[in-house]
């Protein structure tokens, strides 16, 4: 028997409820992850125990969670959203209270990428909807751009715990999400905000001070790099040189060629 798909997991659960009620297993699986409906199945004996294996992909997201096949192969925005929301790929799930997908505009033509959840996107499972995000708001009304008519989400879709740095496989098995976002959205222009978006996206460990001030590409499309609007509320001084970025973003939308860097 192949191991289910995502598409299956229903079937999974209601062929393992059988399965294991028939051996009179009271079970509550309607909190089943698929990856411990993976589990149950291949101790059942119903399933390979190969089927918990990491897939061939070369992902090292633990056994039976979202594959990367499942998520560059999402359909839209939604599907995708989906995935997110019962995504076990790294250990952030567990403390998460809620996964922070993104918002926007499906056909925004500029995408805004910050660093992971905080607080209160952790609350309500909106991007950047604390005083920074409020910053935010004001930062790209300064170049013509309400809320709504951008997309914006972040590097992980999940809080780390205290706010504490995103840690590397964490980076690395939230990626396949923020890259299919960019192709189902094909924005003109991303903006990453702060030097741990700028740095992740640009695969540098270069300062955020080097980075701004060019136009950088991610996976064919053009970044701008600029301050993080939290580090802003902190040096407030740092305002001018973000408007600075914005104007290069807005140079873009309007069809006026900027510096593109050499490093690129
Ligand atoms: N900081 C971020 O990088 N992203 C958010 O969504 C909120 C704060």
């Amino acid at each position: 028997m192949s191991p289910p798909d995502a598409g299956g997991r229903k079937l999974a659960r209601a062929f393992l409820k059988q399965t294991l009620a028939s051996e009179g297993s009271a079970l509550m699986l309607e909190h089943a992850t698929r990856e411990e409906v993976l589990r149950r199945l291949a101790s059942a004996g119903r399933v390979p125990h190969a089927a918990a294996a990491p897939p061939a992909d070369g992902d090292a997201s633990p056994a039976a969670a979202v594959t990367r096949s499942e998520i560059a192969e999402a359909p839209d925005l939604e599907a995708l959203a989906a995935l997110v929301a019962s995504c076990t790929r790294c250990t952030l799930h567990e403390s998460r209270k809620n996964p922070v997908f993104g918002e926007g505009a499906a056909n925004a033509r500029v995408v805004c990428v910050g660093e992971a959840p905080g607080k209160h996107e952790d609350e309500t499972g909106r991007p950047f909807v604390g005083r920074a995000g409020g910053l935010l708001d004001r930062l790209l009304m300064s170049i013509g751009l309400p809320r709504t008519s951008v997309y914006i989400c972040n590097v992980l879709k999940s809080r780390p715990p205290r706010n504490r740095d995103p840690l590397p496989d964490e980076v690395a098995a939230c990626a396949p999400y923020l890259l299919r976002q960019l192709a189902l959205i094909e924005p003109e222009v991303i903006i990453a905000f702060g030097a741990f978006a700028a740095r992740t996206l640009l695969e540098t460990k270069s300062a955020l001070g080097r980075l701004r001030g060019t136009v950088h590409r991610y996976s064919g499309y053009p970044v701008v790099a600029t301050y993080h609007p939290a580090a802003l509320l902190r040096n407030p001084g740092w305002i001018r040189p973000t408007w600075e970025d914005l104007q290069i973003v807005r140079r873009m939308l309007d069809g006026v060629g900027d510096r593109e860097a050499r490093s690129g």
